[in-house]
């Protein structure tokens, strides 16, 4: 009985010793020699050189409260000491991308060509460089060594959302979402109805464009464009556009027609990059956290544009379930126009755009 105990306590604590080793787990640079030990209070069993990536799996305190880091080293584990942490590691966000044109791979942005990668292919980003130029530079592992290729020919490869929100700014809910949004490190693009910006919102749209969020245009009025004159359409948008700059200073560079509804000649008195989605929540309908929630991890694929509405409760809510579990299966979720710039669409001034992923 005691054995079978004993048993079961050690599977605990190697299962709950496993868990906590993965919760930590991240990439640093170290960025100077350093020794690596078998234990924390063992003996040196190598150095790792200066400027290698390696992946930190855990951490252990010794007798004096001093953190020490477990690393792979040569097929076994290893231990340094975190006091260099701040002096000698420094984090490293991994970036995946995917190289669009064969490319040259260097020993350094200026050194010789040691190889070649071919179109498709991808790879992680460790770190980045710019030459002198202004061009930058990936920092890649190749063939077990660094390396650095030209950043030109590459697109992101990582998962990317963009997350957008119409018919806003709503003085009951957008707040509270800005600040969910900021907690969980997420971009988002807002298109603004014209009559909804007036002195109670205009803190609102302050706090968009200072958290770093994008902002384009609904219309003024929410109407059916395509029944409109030419003088109606661009005194909805224009009087959008005018209160839009009054508060951020700048003009939005992205339209959503009001139901989705536009056609050339509309495009050509508005002038902007038209978005459109890719996934549609269809929360003004459901009106239901829960389901706004699956609608959206039921149906999401990297290069989204998810549609969603921040003026009902159950889409603010449903859409930051949403945020949490997506962003533990490794999405970004970022604005329209860095979604497309990361995956390596130009967009065009009268373009219009359902997701990345065309
Ligand atoms: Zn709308």
């Amino acid at each position: 009985m005691n054995k079978k105990l004993t048993i079961c306590f050690l599977l605990f604590v190697l299962l709950f010793s496993s868990i906590s080793f993965a919760d930590t787990t991240f990439n640093v640079m170290i960025t100077d020699l350093t020794e690596v030990r078998d234990g924390v209070y063992g003996n040196t069993v190598g150095y790792i050189k200066k400027n290698t990536v390696k992946t930190i799996y855990g951490k252990r305190l010794d007798g004096n409260g001093r953190v020490w880091y477990r690393v792979w080293i040569d097929g076994k584990a290893g231990y340094i000491y975190g006091a260099s942490v701040s002096k000698n590691l420094r984090e490293v966000e991994e970036q995946s991308i995917k190289i669009t044109q064969s490319l040259n791979v260097r020993r350094s942005v200026w050194g010789r060509k040691i190889g070649r990668l071919k179109r498709g292919s991808v790879k992680i980003v460790y770190g980045k460089r710019r030459d002198a130029s202004g061009e930058i530079w990936y920092r890649v592992w190749y063939k077990g060594k660094a390396a650095y290729i030209s950043s030109k020919y590459t697109i992101d490869n990582s998962k990317l959302i963009a997350i957008t929100y119409d018919d806003g700014p709503s003085a009951q809910y957008t707040n509270y979402l800005l600040k969910q949004l900021k907690k969980e490190d997420v971009k988002a693009t807002f298109f603004l109805l014209g009559c909804n910006i007036d002195n109670d919102t205009k803190h609102i749209i302050l706090r968009m464009k200072r958290d770093g969020h994008e902002i384009g245009n609904h219309s003024f009025s929410h109407t059916y464009m395509p029944s409109q004159s030419d003088a109606f359409i661009r005194n909805d948008f224009g009087r959008t556009d005018n209160r839009i700059k009054a508060i951020t200073g700048e003009k939005p560079k992205l339209v959503r027609y009001p139901y989705g509804a536009s056609d050339d000649r509309i495009r050509n008195i508005v002038g902007k990059s038209e978005i459109y989605w890719s996934l549609d929540t269809k929360d003004w309908e459901t009106r239901n956290r829960d389901q706004v929630k699956e609608s959206i991890l039921n149906n999401v694929k990297s290069g989204d544009i998810i549609l969603l509405h921040d003026i009902h409760k159950t889409s603010v809510y449903g859409s930051l379930d949403a945020i949490k579990v997506l962003k533990k299966r490794g999405y970004k979720f970022v604005t329209v126009s860095e979604l497309m710039r990361r995956k390596g669409i130009h967009m065009k001034q009268s373009g219009i755009y359902f997701s990345a992923n065309e």
